[in-house]
């Protein structure tokens, strides 16, 4: 009955056993997946993802490393992808200052519209930040964040800023990375953080957890995710899968 919280089942990574693969989920007790988009073909693919599998939801919006070139119109375009059915939130958006590109200033220009967008359409959103963390709390505290909801996923940041985020009312994605045996920083935000404000999230294809680092993720792999918050709370294995999906069911509100 585990809960996925962001995947990207989409990527080209699963071309070749993408239906296999997605139809295979249920027997290895992935119950319910949202597929987030990051550029406008993915949220076409997303789409087109909830409609052929009943478990599988989507967030639309775009990554910020593909803000470059984006024009009104495509913000009209995500609006109206974010009112199909089974659409959830915003997503992923944020800011991503790992690469120079694109400009900060289109980055930032980008995750204050599509922010605006979730206020409006009442949707929570789905928060991408590496190496940005400074500049994406001022953000969310100048848009009044607090009001929108939503997650901050593939969560890396300190345990203190962990705190500023669910000040805020926000959920943490966990993913593989806190299952790195070099992972002490993310691994002590996890034990301070509180089990009811923590989601599970693969961000597949990418960051498989051990003992499966660097091959493809995929939602399978979360068993290994949930034991070893299990083990950081010192709680069981069971208790974090069913308190994840409460968490991520109040978080896309399917309430
Ligand atoms: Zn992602």
């Amino acid at each position: 009955m585990i809960f996925e919280t962001h995947a990207h089942f989409d990527d080209d990574a699963f071309k070749e056993d993408r239906d296999a693969l997605l139809s295979s989920m249920e027997e290895g007790g992935i119950t319910t997946i949202v597929n987030i988009s990051s550029d406008k073909k993915s949220i076409e693919d997303t789409l087109a993802l909830t409609r052929k599998y009943p478990f599988v939801y989507g967030a639309v919006g775009i990554h910020p490393c593909d803000t470059e070139g984006l024009t009104e119109a495509d913000l009209a375009y995500i609006r109206n992808a974010s009112r199909q059915d089974k659409i959830l939130a915003i997503g992923e958006i944020g800011l991503d200052y790992y690469w120079d590109e694109p400009d900060r200033a289109i980055q930032k220009k980008w995750f204050e519209a599509q922010m605006e967008l979730a206020r409006e359409e009442k949707l929570p959103v789905v928060i991408h930040s590496r190496d940005a963390a400074k500049d994406t709390v001022d953000m969310m505290k100048a848009l009044r964040a607090e009001d929108i909801g939503g997650v901050v996923h593939c969560y890396s940041y300190s345990k203190e800023l962990a705190k500023t985020f669910l000040d805020m009312g926000f959920y943490i994605g966990v993913g593989g990375v806190v299952t790195f045996k070099n992972a002490r920083k993310l691994k002590e935000a996890v034990e301070y953080i509180p089990l009811d404000r923590i989601v599970l999230e693969t961000d597949s294809p990418y960051l498989a957890p051990e003992p499966n680092r660097g091959k493809r993720n995929s939602s399978l792999n979360l068993p290994y995710v949930a034991q070893q918050i299990a083990d950081l709370k010192g709680t069981s294995y069971e208790e974090v899968v069913m308190v994840t999906r409460k968490n991520a069911e109040t978080l896309y509100r399917m309430g």
